[in-house]
């Protein structure tokens, strides 16, 4: 079985309705956090700062302390069975304007009840349920 391994934030700021979470349209279809494969020597949040910048061109992230949650799942890439690993943090920016990547078909700004409706997955919908045991879903 191949393995992959990804890291991602759960990436949210402050706006005049309180906070909003930033869901990416995959080119599969689904709906989930900002996230990417490790390239070799990176750290999980090296990589998490290089996927931010690179899928929505946001450079100010600061990261929540405390928060540090995987996700796996299993797919199917040429015919050969993926387990792949995914560590999340939760990471705050001052950032509105979002500059989407061509990897992307899509974005969204997300209060906490209308994000965890639009998440496509479960399992990413388990994690996001994680942050209101923060305090963050106010
Ligand atoms: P990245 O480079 O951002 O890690 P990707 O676009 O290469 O991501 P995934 O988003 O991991 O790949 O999607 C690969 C496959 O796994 C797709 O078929 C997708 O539908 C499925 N998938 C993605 N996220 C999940 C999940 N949380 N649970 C189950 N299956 C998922």
């Amino acid at each position: 079985m191949l393995e992959e391994r990804s890291a991602g934030a759960i990436l949210y700021r402050e706006s005049p309705d309180g906070k909003i979470y930033l869901l990416l349209n995959y080119p599969s279809g689904h709906w989930d956090f900002v996230k990417g494969n490790i390239e070799k020597g990176e750290t999980f949040k090296e990589t998490v700062l290089r996927e931010i910048r690179e899928e929505t061109g946001i450079t100010d992230v600061s990261f929540i302390d405390g928060f540090e949650n995987k996700v796996e799942y299993h797919y199917q890439r040429d015919g050969n069975l993926v387990h792949k690993e995914v560590v999340f943090f939760l990471a705050k920016t001052g950032t509105e304007h979002v500059k989407i990547s061509h990897e992307h078909q899509g974005f969204v700004w997300l209060n906490f009840k209308d994000a965890l409706a639009k998440l496509t997955y479960k399992n990413a919908q388990n994690l996001m349920k994680k942050v209101s045991e923060l305090g963050f879903n106010a």
